[in-house]
């Protein structure tokens, strides 16, 4: 079986942590074995140390994501520290820059600031961060040619800045992850970006329970209990061990795709074969090549001093 390494995902998240047992044991049955669970506040962070305890396979990273600056504690940083002197196999995440529709209401210069703190410590435990980015892609290029190389790696997760900027994050020391956020850019547009990012340095995530691909909906895995799913869709998987194919389109009256669910339909980790699917097809090189280098680059990237990956 193909082995695949999801670079970042939040099965820590409320809407999904109940289920978390189950979505780990379906997406491991189809190849994924590592998980990079990423917190985004201080509430979620005992959450995220707990999966790592219960789960060899969970990789914890532990940060503060931009849409929660505002509400972070007068302590929050010294907080942070503490979990990483605990848990010392963390990395950093989710940090980052957010301009879009909800990051925009959270003060950016205040932003700014968490940002560099987190990747100063980043930097300072020779750890990797992974980094959300939303329309602000040339305030994180200027921020991190301030304060970089970052030798142990920064995540550019769900990666949807331009080409031209592949090879100036690339010398800075960043990895592209890729979700299923890459099948909403036009497919040239799509093709063109991933074609500079050298081989070494490219991820992919399913950043669940958010993004799900835009994949014909017979290719999915759904999270049970997810209720703006049709029953009937339901029905067809959800913890289900078999690996993703289209088998049960001719099987099924259900002939549709992800465009017409609703957009707070949760994503799944097994979804993760549906991103190296389409990515792969854009690149032009197989499944299994494309499976096989993200691998490698994950586990060399989350190789770091301390890393669950060196204690096996
Ligand atoms: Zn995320």
């Amino acid at each position: 079986m193909m082995k695949v390494f999801d670079a970042h995902c939040h099965l820590q998240d409320p809407r999904i942590l109940s289920k978390t047992p189950q979505l780990i044991k379906a997406a491991q049955d189809t190849g994924v074995v590592n998980f990079a669970v990423n917190g985004v506040c201080e509430q979620d962070w005992g959450s995220v140390k707990q999966l790592s305890i219960a789960f060899p396979s969970v990789l914890p990273s532990f940060g503060l994501h931009p849409w929660y600056v505002a509400d972070r504690s007068p302590n929050w940083f010294k907080k942070l520290k503490e979990y990483f002197d605990s848990t010392p196999s963390a990395a950093v995440g989710e940090i980052g820059l957010d301009k879009g529709s909800h990051g925009k209401k959270i003060d950016f210069s205040e932003q700014v600031e968490v940002l560099r703190q987190q990747l100063e410590l980043a930097k300072e435990l020779n750890k990797p961060a992974s980094v959300h980015c939303v329309r602000a892609y040339g305030d994180l290029l200027e921020l991190m040619k301030s304060m970089g190389p970052f030798p142990a790696g920064v995540i550019l997760h769900s990666y949807l800045g331009s080409a031209e900027m592949v090879p100036e994050f690339s010398k800075l020391g960043a990895y592209f992850s890729f979700s299923g956020f890459i099948m909403s850019l036009k497919a040239n547009k799509a093709k063109k970006m991933l074609r500079m990012v050298s081989s070494d340095r490219i991820l992919l995530e399913t950043d669940a329970p958010d993004a799900l691909p835009k994949s014909n909906i017979n290719s999915l895995f759904f999270v049970e209990g997810d209720t703006s799913v049709a029953e009937e869709i339901h029905g067809q998987r959800t913890t289900s061990s078999s690996t993703p194919d289209s088998s049960l389109a001719n099987s099924s009256q259900v002939v549709t795709d992800a465009l017409m669910l609703p957009k707070e339909t949760l994503n799944h980790p097994a979804n993760i074969h549906n991103v190296l699917e389409y990515v792969a097809c854009m690149l032009e090189i197989t499944k299994e090549e494309l499976a096989e280098l993200s691998y490698q680059n994950a586990v060399r990237l989350f190789s770091y001093e301390g890393s669950k990956l060196l204690q096996k």
